[in-house]
Order: C-alpha cells, then structure tokens, then sequence
C-alpha cells in the first residue's frame, strides 16, 4: 500500500526480445580513456573514480532527447555501457564477468559549463550530468552474443562527421577492473548499469543535431538532438 503511486520501474530494451532489462542504478566511470584525459587537462596516473545517475535518466534508443535546461554547452560521450545481472560485493577481477548479464553503447550527456563551473567551486557534478534523459542507451546485448569487452572500435559522429573514434582496449582501467573496484564501495545488484567512460573528442550538439554511435559487435545508437524542454 502506497500514499501515491509508486513510479514505473525504469527499463531498457533488450536487442532482439520483447523482454526489458529493469534499471536499478547508472554507474559512470570518469576519466577512463588518455586520450580523453589529457583533453580535459587532468592527470593520468589518477585511480577510477564513479558518478551516478537516476534510473529514470535512461532512453530508449532511436530517440528524439530533449535539449536540458541551465546549459548552453550540451556534450556527447559516446561509452560501452554494461549490465549486471548478479549483485555482489568485494568481486574479484577473474570473477567480474559471471555478474555480467549484457553489454551495449550509451550517451552520458553532459552539461559542459555546468562540470566546469562544479569543478572550479568544489561542488558536485550531479547538476552536469544526472539531469532528465541524460542516458540514451541502445537496446542491451545479452553477454552470448557479446564477441568481446575488451577490444573493439568505438564511434561516435555528428550529423555524419566522425568526432569520437577509438578502441575499447584504450580504457585505462579495463571493465574487470572497474568493476571489481566499484563493487569495493558498494554492493552491485541485478539492473545495475555501469557507463565506462569515453575517450577524446566530446564537444557540443545542438538541436536538430542527429548523433550516431557504436561499438562494434555490441551495438549501435542513434539519437536527435530535440528542442529546449
Ligand atoms: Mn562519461
């Protein structure tokens, strides 16, 4: 029994089913390719750390996401996005991949100016990244029919001009390790997302802007920059 009713259990679409996969929890990665490092200016050497988002920040994809509030300077990240589908704590790394139900290729929007502004006064980066639609995912790939987690090209263009090209054996801290040390702070559980950073050549969309992205074997996405609202 409810005083309201409770909200609808977020979810994405599975590739080739009519079932859905039930998000729990958006784990991100920050920092996890050089190359995308050295383009913000930070420093390399440092350990993984991890940012949230709300469930409810997922879409479908193809999707029309509208352009957020409070920013003038909207990026893309295009990821390797993976689901766990069994929960657990202090994971070892040889371990990570039996807690692994699929994988597949998301956008962490972000509103630039915002992180820049949190960055400079010290304060979180909730505002920047974990705002309504900022996680369009494409339909996840059960893990039988994934080829690899550890190498394969990842894309992302504009408008069909190429800006972020790369190879997800270019993550500093590959997804057994990500992973093992994010289930160190927490317990992970069955409808956990994890976003596994992004390498260089994020930059600004606009509305009316049609982005398109992929990681080859895992899946590809396509989203239209909407209107403000
Ligand atoms: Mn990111």
């Amino acid at each position: 029994m409810y005083v309201i009713d409770p909200p609808a259990q977020a979810s994405l679409a599975v590739a080739g089913s009519e079932y859905r996969f039930p998000v729990r929890r958006i784990f991100c990665v920050g920092r996890n390719y050089e190359d995308h490092v050295i383009e913000m200016g930070n420093d390399t050497r440092e350990p993984p750390f991890f940012f949230t988002k709300p469930a409810d920040a997922v879409m479908d994809t193809p999707c029309t996401m509208p352009y957020p509030p409070l920013t003038q300077n909207l990026h893309h990240e295009i990821e390797l996005v993976i689901a766990i589908g069994k929960g657990g704590v202090n994971i070892a790394e040889v371990d990570v991949m039996d807690h692994i139900w699929g994988a597949s290729v998301g956008l962490d929007m972000t509103r630039r100016d915002i992180q820049a502004e949190a960055k400079k006064m010290g304060r979180p980066w909730d505002w920047a990244k974990a705002f309504d639609h900022s996680a369009p995912i494409a339909p996840i790939r059960p893990m039988a029919e994934v080829p690899s987690l550890e190498k394969g090209r990842i894309w992302l263009a504009v408008n069909g001009e190429t800006r972020q090209d790369s190879d997800i054996e270019m993550m500093i801290w590959s997804v057994r390790e990500h992973v093992a040390i994010l289930s160190q702070a927490m317990e992970l559980a069955p409808g956990d997302i994890v976003m596994t950073g992004t390498p260089a050549g994020v930059g600004a969309v606009v509305p009316g802007d049609v982005i398109t992205g992929g990681v080859d074997g895992i899946g590809e996405l396509e989203v239209t920059v909407g209107a403000a609202g």
